[in-house]
């Protein structure tokens, strides 16, 4: 949600003649888009701003702003963080950054209202790329006891259908050719009676070629938008659903309102009706509470389902939380070793997944070259998998374009493959 905020944020201020600076020193206005999910990302965002902060030191007339969820939270408390900063604006009223820099005066901005939302169906639209995030709603009131979102974001509010398709449709316009559906909890997404699998439909109609989404919480996982996953063919084998615990009792003391049965039947369920879905997951080790056992437990879910791939995350107090209120017993030495078990298993699952791909054809869509061979490109697959494809002889250019790939190796966290010559129509190509 950030990356978008920050995409659209970039569109707002390019109408208003504003153009990116290739680098700080060159910059007259500094932006920083915040985290607060976890205390090691506001711990650096404070470490980078008050290293950005010599630019201002250097030259009085650069602007330096804090924008976004640790900008919500902190508010005023910010500035003692950080003295330089001109501006602190919450996660909606970034969006009005330019009238802000507008203001004359000398003391800085903080405004956190969340009073904006009718900004959010006129915002600008991005362009010119392949793949583009697409907001379907904003915030949520899912209140996860261990997290801050719903405090810094505020409660859901959903786009209406009409400004979805109309988004998706100016993206295909200018090439875009996958969008990904975006939200804290997309599948409890409703408009007039319109709910996510409705929606799926509707985007399915436009002439975008392929659709994701995330996050699915469990607790919304219907029947009916399993079946829309299976009937889409726009839409990617591709589920994230976070399980975060695999302790029933952890999982009710983090208010996630499903237990680990009701997880095993979701992912049986959808596992029958979508062919070679792609099922990654977020988990959390070292909750408040969690003895071994139930770290045990955690680790038996990852190994009888095998995700293809998992964020796993250090439990991080956040105060205003209700599990801030919770000890937090489990000491730091646990946690770490209970990441690190945790990563080593899901590793070897995520390995001997990719290698049944194998032999297999993946549908790539190119995104850009390499960053470990920059002469190879890279895409993603329909299941969300990284792929990396040697460049070839009489190589011509692959961005953007959608093509067959047969994959001949893989690691834990990429497939390698080629050209699936004899598959593939003019320019080895998929027209669709
Ligand atoms: N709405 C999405 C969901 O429900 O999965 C994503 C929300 S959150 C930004 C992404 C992930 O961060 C969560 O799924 C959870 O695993 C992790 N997370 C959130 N709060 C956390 C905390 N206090 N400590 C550690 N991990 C946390
Ligand atoms: Fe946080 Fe839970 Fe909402 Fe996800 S669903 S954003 S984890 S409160």
């Amino acid at each position: 949600m950030n990356v978008y905020d920050s995409e659209v944020l970039k569109g707002i201020l390019s109408q208003k003649g504003y153009s990116i600076a290739s680098k700080p020193e060159e910059a007259s206005l500094i932006i920083v888009n915040t985290c607060s999910v976890r205390e090691h990302a506001e711990t650096r965002a404070i470490g980078r701003l008050n290293e950005l902060s010599r630019y201002k030191l250097e030259n009085p007339d650069v602007k330096l702003a804090v924008i976004g969820c640790m900008a919500q939270r902190l508010g005023e408390r910010f500035l003692k963080e950080v003295p330089a900063l001109d501006l602190v604006l919450g996660t909606e009223e970034l969006f009005k950054l330019p009238d802000y820099l507008e203001k004359k005066g000398k003391n800085p901005t903080v405004a956190l209202s969340f009073s904006e939302l009718r900004k959010f169906d006129s915002l600008p639209q991005r362009k010119n790329k392949f793949s583009s995030f697409v907001a379907i709603s904003r915030g949520c009131e899912n209140f996860c006891s261990y997290c801050i979102v719903p405090y810094v974001r505020g409660p859901e509010k959903n786009r209406k259908v009409s400004e979805i398709i109309r988004e998706v449709q100016c993206l295909t316009e200018s090439g875009c050719k996958e969008v990904i559906l975006i939200g804290q909890n997309v599948n409890s997404y409703k408009d007039n009676g319109c709910d996510f699998a409705d929606l799926l439909k509707e985007v399915s109609k436009t002439n975008i070629q392929r659709i994701r989404f995330m996050t699915s919480h469990p607790k919304d996982l219907s029947q009916k938008l399993i079946n829309a996953m299976s009937d889409l063919e726009k839409v990617c084998e591709h589920l994230h659903l976070p399980l975060q615990s695999g302790s029933d009792k952890i999982l009710e003391k983090m208010n996630r309102k499903y237990n680990s049965s009701d997880y095993l039947r979701l992912v049986d369920s959808v596992r029958n009706k979508v062919e070679d879905l792609s099922l990654t997951t977020d988990l959390i080790v070292g909750f408040p509470g969690e003895k071994e056992e139930d770290f045990q437990k955690t680790l038996q879910m990852v190994q009888r389902i095998e995700f293809d791939s998992a964020f796993m995350f250090k439990y991080s107090p956040r105060e205003g939380t209700q599990a801030f209120l919770f000890e937090d017993d489990v000491p730091n030495g646990v946690k770490l070793e209970r990441l690190q078990t945790l990563i080593e298993l899901q590793k070897k699952n995520a390995q001997k997944k990719n290698k049944n791909l194998i032999g297999k054809t993946e549908e790539v869509l190119i995104d850009g070259k390499s960053k470990r061979d920059k002469a190879s490109w890279k895409g993603k697959g329909r299941r969300n998998k990284t792929v990396i494809i040697p460049k070839g002889e009489n190589d011509i250019s692959l961005l953007g374009e959608i093509i067959k790939v047969k994959i001949t190796s893989a690691d834990s966290f990429t497939l390698f493959g080629g050209i699936e010559k004899d598959k593939c129509s003019d320019k080895n190509l998929i027209n669709m």
